[in-house]
Order: C-alpha cells, then sequence, then structure tokens
C-alpha cells in the first residue's frame, strides 16, 4: 500500500500547498480520499494515474474537499474512461455531481456508482471489495463530516513449498486449494492438511484518513491497528481553543487519537496556511506520539517499502521543507547572469544605507538595470532563508538585514489571517 498526499493545506491554499486530498495506490488501482481543488494535477506530478482510480471517498462538504471533483470527472470523460467510478460520499454528493453533469451537458461515457451516507449513521461498511474493503464513521466537525478507514481483508499464510512436497504435493490447483484453506486428497488416498502447509493469515494493511474534525472516539475506532493513520492537525496546541472552535484537531488531538489507537505510523497534514514552517507542528505532535511524520506533498508513504519502492514516482522536484534549496529556476537567477558577479557585490556594499535611493531611482525609471539585480538578490535571499517550499508571500520583505531574519524566521500566528481563515 502507497499513500501519497497531494494536498496538505487546509481550507486556503499556499503558494506551495494544496487543497486537501490524499491518494492510496493499491494492487495497481488508485482510491482517492478528499478531492480539493488540483487533486488531479497533483495525481499527474506524483506519477499517479487517473484512470487507475476505483473510488473517491468525499468526507464533507465544505469547498476545499471537493472542489477538485468536477474536473477530474471532466478529464475521465475526456480520457475516453470505460470502466465504472464509484463515488462515496454525505447525502447531497450525487445530486451536486449529476446537476453539474447535466448543466454542462456532458454526456457521460462512464458510469458513476454513488454511495451516500445519510447523517445519523454510525458504522458503515460503504465499499466491499474482493480483498479490501472500506468503512466509514462519523467525525465531529462543524457541519456533518465522515472518517474512513481502507482495509485490506487478511492475507493468506505463506505455503512451506518445501514440506507440501515432501508429503507429495506437486499441482498447481493442489496449492491453490491448500491456499485456500482446503485440504487436498492425494492419488493414493493420503489426506495432506491445509492447516500443516500453510501458515498463519498474515494481517492486510490499513489506513485511515481522518480529517476536520475535533477529538472523537470514532476517529479512535477508524484508526484502530493500523498501519498508517493521516489526521489532521491543522493548529499547534497554543490555538486549541480556536482549533476546536473551528471543529478542527490540534497537534496534540491528533497525538492523542494515534496513542489510543495504536496506529504503526501517524501522518499530520490538513496544515492551517499561517504555519509556513510545518516543523513547529511535527515537533509538537511527536511530543505526544513519536512516530509522526509530516504529510509532504508528492512524498510516497509506503507500508512495504521494499516490494513498494519506484511503483510511484514523482514527476516533479519533490520540495523538502527541511531544506533552503529551490530549484534555480525564475526571473531572478536569470538576471543575475546578465548582470554579473561584480557589479552584484559592489552594489550589495552599498546598499544598506541606500534603499531609498533605490526607490527614489526605481520611480524615476532612471536605472532599471538596478532595480532587477536588487530583485535578483531578494530572491536569492528568499531561497538561501527559507527554500522556496516554506516562502510565503505574506512575510513582509523589508531589506537585507540581519535582524530582519530572525524575525522572519518566527513562526507566529498572523492576526491578519484571523479576519478571513475559515475552517
Ligand atoms: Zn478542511
Amino acid at each position: 500500500m502507497i499513500v501519497v498526499p497531494l494536498g496538505v493545506a487546509s481550507a486556503t491554499p499556499t503558494a506551495v500547498r494544496h487543497l486537501p486530498s490524499v491518494a492510496l495506490w493499491r494492487e495497481g488501482s488508485v482510491f482517492l480520499f478528499d478531492c480539493g481543488e488540483n487533486a488531479q494535477m497533483r495525481m499527474l506530478q506524483a506519477g499517479i494515474k487517473r484512470s487507475k482510480i476505483e473510488c473517491i471517498f468525499i468526507t464533507h462538504f465544505d469547498v476545499d474537499h471537493y472542489s477538485g471533483l468536477m474536473g477530474l470527472l471532466s478529464t475521465l470523460q475526456l480520457q475516453r474512461r470505460d470502466k465504472s467510478l464509484t463515488i462515496v460520499g454525505p447525502k447531497g454528493i450525487k445530486e451536486y455531481v449529476e446537476w453539474n453533469i447535466n448543466f454542462s451537458g456532458i454526456d457521460l461515457v462512464y458510469d458513476i456508482e454513488f454511495v451516500e451516507i445519510e447523517e445519523g449513521f454510525e458504522h458503515q461498511r460503504v465499499v466491499d471489495g474482493d480483498d479490501y474493503y472500506v468503512e466509514a464513521r462519523p467525525l465531529k466537525h462543524s457541519t456533518f463530516c465522515v472518517g474512513y478507514r481502507y482495509q485490506e481483508k487478511d492475507k493468506p499464510g505463506k505455503v512451506d513449498a518445501e514440506k507440501a512436497e515432501k508429503m507429495g504435493i506437486s499441482k498447481d490447483e493442489q496449492y491453490k486449494a491448500l491456499k485456500a484453506g482446503e485440504d487436498v486428497e492425494l492419488e493414493d488416498g493420503t489426506i495432506v492438511k491445509s492447516h500443516d502447509i500453510v501458515g498463519h493469515p498474515r494481517p492486510g494493511d490499513s489506513f485511515a484518513y481522518i480529517t476536520d474534525t475535533v477529538y472523537s472516539p470514532n476517529a479512535v475506532k477508524l484508526a484502530m491497528n493500523t498501519n498508517i493513520l493521516y489526521h489532521e492537525a491543522t493548529f499547534s496546541t497554543d490555538l486549541e481553543d480556536k482549533a476546536h472552535e473551528t471543529g478542527h484537531s490540534s497537534t496534540a488531538d491528533a497525538a492523542r487519537v494515534a496513542t489510543e489507537a495504536q496506529t504503526k505510523l501517524l501522518v499530520i497534514g490538513h496544515f492551517s496556511a499561517r504555519y509556513t514552517n510545518p516543523y513547529v507542528l511535527l515537533k509538537e505532535a511527536r511530543e505526544g506520539f513519536y512516530p509522526t511524520w509530516l504529510a509532504n506533498e508528492l512524498r510516497p508513504i509506503f507500508t512495504d517499502p521494499t516490494h513498494e519502492r519506484g511503483i510511484i514516482t514523482p514527476r516533479v522536484e519533490i520540495k523538502d521543507l527541511s531544506k533552503g534549496k529551490s530549484g534555480g529556476k525564475g526571473r531572478g537567477k536569470k538576471h543575475s547572469g546578465k548582470g554579473g558577479k561584480k557589479n552584484y557585490r559592489k552594489r550589495k556594499s552599498k546598499s544598506s544605507g541606500s534603499s531609498k535611493n533605490y526607490k527614489k531611482g526605481n520611480r524615476s525609471s532612471s536605472n532599471n538595470r538596478y532595480k532587477s539585480d536588487s530583485d535578483s538578490r531578494r530572491n536569492k535571499y528568499r531561497k538561501k532563508t527559507y527554500g522556496s517550499s516554506t516562502y510565503s508571500p505574506n512575510i513582509k520583505d523589508k531589506d537585507d538585514s540581519g535582524s530582519s531574519t530572525s524575525s522572519r524566521r518566527k513562526i507566529t500566528p498572523r492576526s491578519s489571517y484571523d479576519d478571513f481563515d475559515r475552517f
């Protein structure tokens, strides 16, 4: 099983984080949990084929969790998909999709099977495949919201081939029968018992997707003994009041669910836009539950790395939040190449006292080249300080003095966000 976060933002996307969506790959099929805006582009960039989607699970009707759905369905139409698609979500999902299809006058070439979940339910197996199932339970959010658990059914135990051969088993059908738990009668009448040859069944992989909820016992039930629990951690613990007021979890809540459910790995996501550096959230979550990872967009998480590595390879560079490097493409670099290093250095020595002059010169358009070089220097500086992945355009860009570096690195909730940041 491979889990690939496609969008780890919460309600408002940032320059480097997209709206919520997580893809789960298993045995060549893809299961999508939430479908925020850009989910289909992120799949493309992650190297996951959209045609392989079997089911889409929507948690609730806050727009950020389903705003990518119609675009994706339209792409599947243009790809001339021929197999049916299952969409699971709260009651109303069918009406929403069908209304949009009718509105656009699309004559859908593939079937959509809807599974709608009614408010007031306690527990529901929403999909039941040959070797997996998905169950849903209600969570606690400001609107009706559902959490999911994807569970692989137990795998048959391993066959002791050497022992089987010694006991006279030679045909494929005999092996198959033994694996399926049936005893086999040999030609001489000897009975070979399945449990003598086949080991104990191995528990299947499991994954829980819990987002947009305050702490909930149902989250613990869904996540019980999972291999991977993807849980929202929208806020840090110092904003716990805000988290609960808006129907969200803090890092401590996520860690609590993971601890109570005894999951193997907690992956936190759905970060508020105020956290330009989500490592502060990781640090907090690890205080409550150590095996915690940050959801990093496009970076796959494997349950069986020896067999799964290489199956999904991102087609774009993954931005590593821990490093201050960037792709190095863009305006700034181009200009600095033009300007030349010597000039660049010379001007830097002046810059501390000449920011006024620079602005003046710029306004009168008398020194455009200077402006370009200065821009390039700023871009370089940003890359050095934050890396493109953590740079936030909302941070005020004052000057290049050392003192501002520490203040920029400081992670503080900015009150301006509180006015419009809704969850
Ligand atoms: Zn959300």
